[in-house]
């Protein structure tokens, strides 16, 4: 890293890719700590539970429209 980028912000365009809390440099979504400052990221287990959570939620809410659907049809 070269020169102070703390005033400008860049946007994260890669979803692979979160702020660290503590440096706020950019890091893995899939470190368990940051390899810049080592700060733990307490986040990692959270985060994984809550998108599985979502992905599963979502997977349970389009199978539940489409089991209506067919039911609608079916009668
Ligand atoms: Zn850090």
């Amino acid at each position: 890293m070269n020169g102070n980028e703390n005033t400008h912000t860049p946007k994260s365009e890669n979803n692979n890719l979160i702020t660290c809390p503590d440096c706020k440099k950019e890091i893995s979504r899939n470190a368990e700590a940051c390899p810049h400052c080592g700060a733990r990221l307490k986040t990692s287990f959270l985060y994984k539970f809550i998108k599985w959570g979502l992905i599963i939620g979502a997977i349970f809410f389009v199978f539940q429209i489409i089991l209506a659907i067919v039911a609608f049809n079916t009668i």
